[in-house]
């Protein structure tokens, strides 16, 4: 046998797109946008080809985008960016936090990964390649809104702590950090001075309502011990270019080069290009003939129109008793499911017809989680695919709830009335 570096998370991922697929589906599933990239990226692109943007091009990032990645989130972190010191270009803001684990991990000495639960479960997979110990704190439900205990937090520290990766706007849960969370983490964290500290903010365009994003590199000094992640393919709505950034102190941008080198020596040269000459386009007034609109606006609009509409319609239109949370950024929303529960037909709930499961979907007892047998049943009859949030817990994880769904508000306002339409068996 092959040795197995990580557990078979994408098995996942796929199983729930080919059971999407065979049962004739619209997906709330997985994050990836039902809208195409803006035109005025699709024409750099193509711009970029003709241009002779084809050959392999400076592995940390092209010097054109490198410089423009500077400029705006320098402005964003409120300090001056090193352009070819502080930044690094990767495929997919997937790779790099995999190639910053790897980087920063040292694999010989039980290191530990501190994560807030419920979490992307990808990070799964880059903490075991890394081979790094998985420490989770829970996200806990307090009046509808997903808060941490800091003393919780506390106890998870300890000399082996060696990355907090926090993911702000959150995945799966919606939730954004307030400032006085993150003073209080920043504060915390005071008395474990080692702790490096990797911010996915993939999603940091996305807050609704007005909400404020917060950078956690602009709290205190933290910019010297942050590596901050971002990612083009979700910003421009083009996900499967893989493009993503990341920033930070030049000590970490060059320990996570030597490993991107490695693994990928440099990310596609022509979406580089195009994204360099769009990065601008995105915060610049009169996109689709709007004078008072940019293409950011635009999306967030667009999103907070679909967050707002389901929430409403599972609130209130539903025939089965489930519940939406509230959401204030980001690809997804959480919906309770727990009234439900004992309207699951038992064919879900105490067998499946689907390939076996893996062992980590399981909950710790050995049921099948009441959240997957609620999605297969929605697949089934209902024509529906959304997420399980127990996936989104570690395999082992002491936290693991199978209360709440996930749905993707990233599909656009048509999709989703249709997917609506059929939750409400109306369709
Ligand atoms: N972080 C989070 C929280 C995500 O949900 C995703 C989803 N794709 C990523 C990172 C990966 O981004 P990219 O597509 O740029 O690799
Ligand atoms: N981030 C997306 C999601 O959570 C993409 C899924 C994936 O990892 N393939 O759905």
């Amino acid at each position: 046998t092959l040795p197995h570096r990580v557990d078979d998370s994408m098995a996942v991922w796929e199983e729930f797109k080919e059971v999407s697929i065979k049962y004739e589906c619209v997906s709330l599933g997985e994050g990836a946008p039902g809208m195409n990239p803006p035109q005025f990226l699709v024409d750099a692109m193509i711009e970029s080809i003709h241009e002779g943007f084809n050959q392999y091009i400076r592995i940390m990032g092209s010097p054109l985008l490198v410089n423009k990645i500077a400029e705006i989130y320098g402005k964003k972190i409120k300090r001056e960016v090193n352009p070819l010191t502080e930044v690094i270009v990767g495929v997919g803001a997937y790779t790099l936090i995999g190639s910053i684990l790897l980087a920063l991990i040292d694999p010989n000495q039980n290191e530990e990964i501190i994560i807030f639960e419920p979490c992307w479960p990808c990070y799964y997979d880059h903490v075991q390649i890394s081979n790094a110990v998985y420490r989770s704190v829970p996200f806990k439900l307090v009046d509808g809104v997903w808060r941490f205990d800091p003393e919780e937090f506390r106890k998870a520290l300890n000399q082996k702590s060696k990355i907090l990766l926090l993911n702000n706007a959150q995945n799966p849960t919606g939730k954004l950090f307030s400032r006085e969370e993150y003073q209080q983490i920043s504060d915390i964290l005071k008395d474990f001075p080692n702790i490096i500290i990797l911010s996915d903010e993939v999603y940091e365009y996305l807050t609704f309502d007005g909400s404020e994003f917060i950078h956690f590199a602009t709290i205190d000094d933290n910019f010297n011990k942050t590596i901050s992640v971002f990612s083009g393919g979700k910003l421009f709505n083009a996900t499967g270019w893989k493009v993503g950034w990341a920033l930070g102190p030049s000590y970490l941008v060059k320990a996570v080069a030597t490993v991107l080198n490695t693994l990928v020596q440099g990310t596609n040269s022509p979406a580089q290009i195009a994204m360099s000459k769009s990065l601008e386009k995105l915060t610049q007034k009169g996109f689709l003939g709007n004078d008072d609109q940019t293409y950011l606006e635009y999306v967030r609009s667009e999103f907070q129109r679909v967050r707002d509409y389901m929430v409403k319609e599972i609130n209130e239109n539903m025939d089965l008793p489930i519940k939406a949370l509230k959401c204030d950024s980001g690809y997804f929303i959480m919906v309770d499911i727990t009234e439900v529960i004992p309207q699951i037909p038992k064919r879900y709930t105490e067998s499946h017809d689907f390939e076996d499961l893996q062992e980590g979907l399981f909950m710790p007892d050995g049921r099948i989680p009441n959240d997957l047998a609620f999605c297969r049943w929605m697949v089934v009859e209902r024509k529906v695919m959304m997420m399980p949030n127990s996936l989104f817990y570690y395999k082992d994880s002491l936290y693991k709830t199978d209360n709440y769904v996930r749905l993707a508000i990233c599909k656009g306002y048509d999709l989703s009335v249709k997917a609506i339409l059929r939750l409400q068996g109306k369709q």
